[in-house]
Parts: C-alpha cells; sequence; structure tokens
C-alpha cells in the first residue's frame, strides 16, 4: 500500500486516435501514475511508439505507467494499412469512414479486458460504446472530455433547442439559447455544411452526449478559475457529474518531457529553440494551426503575406499533405524574412515554444489543447477557427476571457470561402502586438497564467479535484 493509500487503484485511459486526444490522455495517466495509481494506456500499435517516448520519464520516476496495444482494423474498414491517426489522412474525405472505424475497437477492447479487469476506464467522448463495455464488467466508465466547459455547454444547449432553424441564412447570427453570457454565433459555424461524412459525425456526436449521462462521470482538461460560470453550468444546471484537473499539459515539468510529446523529439534536436533564445522578450509572433489541420496553398500565402506586412518577427509551423513546390510563398519571402521569421516543417514543440520568453503572441486555429496551453503560459491570442469546437473555443478566448482578437472565420471547414486576407492577417497581428488593447490582452493573459499554475499546485482547485476523484474510484474499488 502507498502513503495515499491507492497502490491497487488500476485505470485504463483510452484515447480517441488523434494527437489532440492523446497528448492530454498521456499527460492525464502521467497524473494519475504519480499519485500512485497503476495507469495503462490503450492504443493501437502505430500510436504505441511515440507514446511510449512520452511516458519515458514517468517510469523512471518509479510511476506505473504502461501501454497495452489493440489492432486497428483498417481491413474491415477499408482504410489504408498505415492510417491509425487522423493526422495521417491522406485526404479529408476519409475522416468518416476513420471515425466509423473506431467503433470497432469496442470488441479488442473487451478482449482485453477479460484479460486484466481494470478498476475504471477513462475512455474518450468519441467512444460513445466504451459506457457499455465498462458495464459489461462492473466498472464504472469516465468520459474524458479535451474539450473547454464552455463548448461542452454550448454544444448542449444547441442540441436541446436546435435553434439554426430559427435563423433564415447561414451567416447569420444566432444566440445560443440559455447559455450564459449571451453568445451569437453564425449558423456556419454549426456543422460541417455539405459533407458527405456531415450526417455520420453528427450521429456519433448524439450518441456521445447520451453516454455522457449514462457514464459514471466526467472528466474534463480545463481549471475551474478560466471558465466558472460555465464548469457550474455544465454541473449544476446541465447535471453532469464533473471533474476538472486541468491544465494536464502542466504535469510536465522537466523539459525533455515537454519536448516530447506528440512526435516531438530532444530538446537539442530543436533549431527552432535555439532560434528563440536569440530574440528579445515577447517579441515573436507564433503560428500554429494544430495536428490536424492543413491549409490550402492560397491562405498560406496570405498568411505570408500579411505576417510580411505586419513587420513583426515571427515563428510559423507549416503542415502540407504532400510537399508541392515553394508556390505558397511569395517570390523571395524566405530569403527576405531571414533572422526575422522561422518557418517549421513539420512538428515543433509547442509547449517550450509558448513558455519561452520570446513569444508574444499566438495565431492559434482554436483547439482547445492549443488554447489552454497559451493561456497556461500567459499568451494572447489570434483566433482563427477552422471547425468543430473550435469556433466556441474563440468566443470563450475573445469574449468572454478577452485574451484574444478574432480574423473573422466563420464558415466549418470554410478556409476557402472565409475572405481572410492578408491585410485581415497584418491588421490582427499588430492589434495583438501594438498598444493598449495589447498590453491589455498580455496582462489579462498573465493573471490566467498564474490562476493555472495555482489550480494544479495542492490544495488549488483542480489539485483537489483530482484527489477527490482518485479518493471515489478507491472506494468504488475496494
Ligand atoms: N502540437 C505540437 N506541435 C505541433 C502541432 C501540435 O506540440 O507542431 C501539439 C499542441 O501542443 C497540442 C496538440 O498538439 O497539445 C494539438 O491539440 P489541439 O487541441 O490544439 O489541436 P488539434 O491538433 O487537436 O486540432
Amino acid at each position: 500500500m502507498s502513503s495515499n493509500g491507492n497502490h491497487n487503484l488500476h485505470i485504463f485511459f483510452f484515447p480517441f486516435l488523434a494527437y489532440g486526444h492523446i497528448i492530454p490522455t498521456v499527460d492525464m495517466a502521467k497524473l494519475f501514475a504519480e499519485k500512485s495509481v497503476k495507469a495503462t494506456v490503450i492504443t493501437t500499435p502505430g500510436n504505441a511508439p511515440f507514446i511510449s517516448k512520452a511516458i519515458e520519464k514517468a517510469k523512471t520516476n518509479n510511476n506505473e505507467i504502461q501501454i497495452q496495444t489493440i489492432e486497428f482494423p483498417s481491413a474491415e474498414a477499408s482504410l489504408p494499412d498505415d492510417l491509425e491517426n487522423i493526422d495521417s489522412i491522406p485526404s479529408p474525405d476519409l475522416f468518416g469512414a476513420f471515425f466509423m472505424a473506431t467503433t470497432l475497437l469496442q470488441e479488442p477492447l473487451e478482449q482485453l479486458l477479460l484479460k486484466q479487469r481494470p478498476n475504471c476506464i477513462v475512455a474518450d467522448m468519441f467512444f460513445p460504446w466504451a459506457t457499455e463495455s465498462a458495464a459489461k464488467f462492473g466498472i464504472p466508465r469516465l468520459v474524458f472530455h479535451g474539450f473547454s466547459f464552455f463548448s461542452l455547454c454550448a454544444t448542449t444547449c444547441m442540441g436541446f433547442y436546435k435553434p439554426d432553424n430559427d435563423v433564415s441564412s447561414d451567416s447569420e447570427s444566432l444566440v445560443i439559447p440559455n447559455l450564459p453570457g449571451e453568445i451569437k454565433i453564425a449558423r456556419m459555424s454549426l456543422r460541417p455544411y455539405g459533407r458527405s461524412q456531415a450526417t455520420g459525425f453528427i450521429k456519433l456526436l448524439a450518441e456521445a452526449k447520451e453516454s455522457e449521462l449514462r457514464s459514471h462521470g466526467v472528466v474534463v482538461n480545463s481549471f475551474y478559475e478560466l471558465e466558472k460560470v460555465y464548469a457550474d453550468y455544465f454541473s449544476k444546471v446541465l447535471g453532469r457529474k464533473t471533474w476538472h484537473i486541468g491544465p494536464l499539459s502542466l504535469c510536465n515539468r522537466d523539459m525533455e518531457e515537454k519536448a516530447n510529446r506528440g512526435k516531438g523529439a530532444s530538446v537539442g534536436d530543436h533549431e527552432c529553440l535555439k532560434w528563440l533564445d536569440t530574440k528579445k522578450p515577447k517579441s515573436v509572433v507564433y503560428v500554429c494551426f494544430g495536428s490536424t489541420v492543413v491549409l490550402p496553398d492560397s491562405r498560406l500565402r496570405e498568411i505570408a503575406t500579411g505576417l510580411e506586412a505586419s513587420d513583426q518577427q515571427f515563428m510559423w509551423v507549416v503542415r502540407k499533405r504532400k510537399e508541392d513546390g515553394v508556390e505558397w510563398l511569395p517570390d523571395g519571402f524566405e530569403k527576405r524574412m531571414e533572422g526575422k521569421g522561422l518557418i517549421i516543417r513539420g512538428w515543433a514543440p509547442q509547449l517550450l515554444i509558448l513558455e519561452h520568453e520570446a513569444i508574444g503572441a499566438f495565431v492559434t486555429h482554436c483547439g482547445w489543447n492549443s488554447i489552454l496551453e497559451a493561456a497556461s503560459a500567459g499568451v494572447p491570442m489570434i483566433t482563427w477557427p477552422i471547425f468543430a469546437d473550435q469556433f466556441f473555443n474563440e468566443k470563450l478566448v475573445t469574449e468572454v476571457l478577452k485574451i484574444g482578437v478574432p480574423v473573422g472565420a466563420k464558415k466549418w471547414v470554410g478556409v476557402e470561402g472565409d475572405n481572410i486576407t492578408s491585410d485581415v492577417v497584418e491588421k490582427a497581428v499588430k492589434t495583438i502586438t501594438i498598444g493598449e488593447e495589447a498590453i491589455d490582452m498580455r496582462n489579462k493573459a498573465k493573471e490566467l497564467s498564474k490562476l493555472a499554475r495555482r489550480a494544479m499546485e495542492e490544495g488549488g482547485s483542480s489539485h483537489s479535484d483530482l484527489t477527490t476523484l482518485i479518493e471515489e474510484l478507491t472506494s468504488l474499488a475496494f
């Protein structure tokens, strides 16, 4: 028995197969393992190597954390063999098939449960069937939400009231009914219009909401002080039994741990960090659209032109499906920007970049991990949502927390349709870096960064919730 009495508690952590879900789930497993819980991360063989790298440090600290793999049913789902992570999807048309294929993971999960029965499964919200699997084995299932309370409340309110029937055009805004704060959003930001997989995806979201109600409770990667009103609304008004235990990224205290998340490499291999060391505090704008978004060349060109016109230093992470020449950059761009701007083609050590003192602002697609990481590092944002919860997260950042400026993107997967030209990018970069408004947003972000760290410390709101959760699971198990 360990000093806090949790020695025998064993939890399965089962993330959805995307970096944006695996990264916080692995952080969560590490956090539980630090509390003497035996943590097992369930994943597929293709995702195991980088998870293994991410937990190396935790293991050397004698925490009980391991990986169990189950086969991904590529052939059964008629998907390419090596497609085990959303990141490697060759075409957006395969998203629907990929989501549907993950439902085939239920059977191998249950076979694993037959062999080793944990005391609890913390499974991603995109695995609604995990509630049923856990019930078959008489163990509690917790839903993991890598989403903000704000977006969880907003999507639930939308689901109840279907207000989009009340507006006459896609560009018209509607007030999210009953959501505190009178938040308005354009109908075209709410769902993937005109895509063949939309119906399947909307059905999956409905199943996820439903399984949330049947599960033992909900674990959210957020902290109370960041979105109090919405955390309370989610638990007290919408009635979810909730524990908030974030920001999970803060469980990585060591530089190597921070560098090794996702597809990262060792600190020394990241030249971009050395580049940042040469820059003045708050002088660089970091641009990154997460792990799955691939922008069309036309949009990359507008970003490049806007960054150059803003006259600010920048570090820009560019993802492309295939390298198709350099037409996406204006003529002579890289030569002109030498020393002033750095383009990273591939994976960036985002946590270390955001925490670097040279970073003054972040252009983000509003993935929840990115926003939470920026808020924890005290970095104000330019928000450019592309799809999913990103439009809701933008509202939280710009209208509730007031630590960001929007570029004005409105349409779900609408990078071609939105008129976001270089002058819009230039104006947003200037607004977030120069003048009174910029100082005000930076100060607010700094304050949030302090609150985030406090939440994770002994006695802080997230630390207390984690302790309560472990106590409850222990009492259920023994
Ligand atoms: N990330 C990173 N380097 C990259 C791209 C992404 O470290 O080059 C990490 C980022 O820090 C975050 C996650 O990948 O933890 C992306 O999650 P997010 O929710 O922001 O967006 P998604 O990729 O799910 O759209």
